[in-house]
């Protein structure tokens, strides 16, 4: 099967922006949240319990990122 070429090639802005804001969201969750997201749902709560650091904490360590 040929490609169909008939439409043109129109830039894919969407697909980077959105890729790009999605990566910066899953860096900002493994590498940097100290409770800051969940703290939108379960207010002050959530910086004590920090249940994002807790659960990608290895993943923090094995990529080099300051943690503790
Ligand atoms: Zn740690």
């Amino acid at each position: 099967m040929l490609a169909d070429v008939s439409t043109g090639a129109k830039p894919q802005w969407r697909a980077y922006v959105v890729s790009l804001g999605l990566g910066l969201l899953l860096f900002f969750l493994m590498a940097l949240d100290q409770g800051q997201l969940l703290s939108l749902i379960q207010g002050q709560v959530a910086y004590t319990q920090n249940l994002i650091h807790e659960s990608v904490h290895d993943s923090r360590h094995v990529n080099g990122m300051p943690c503790h």
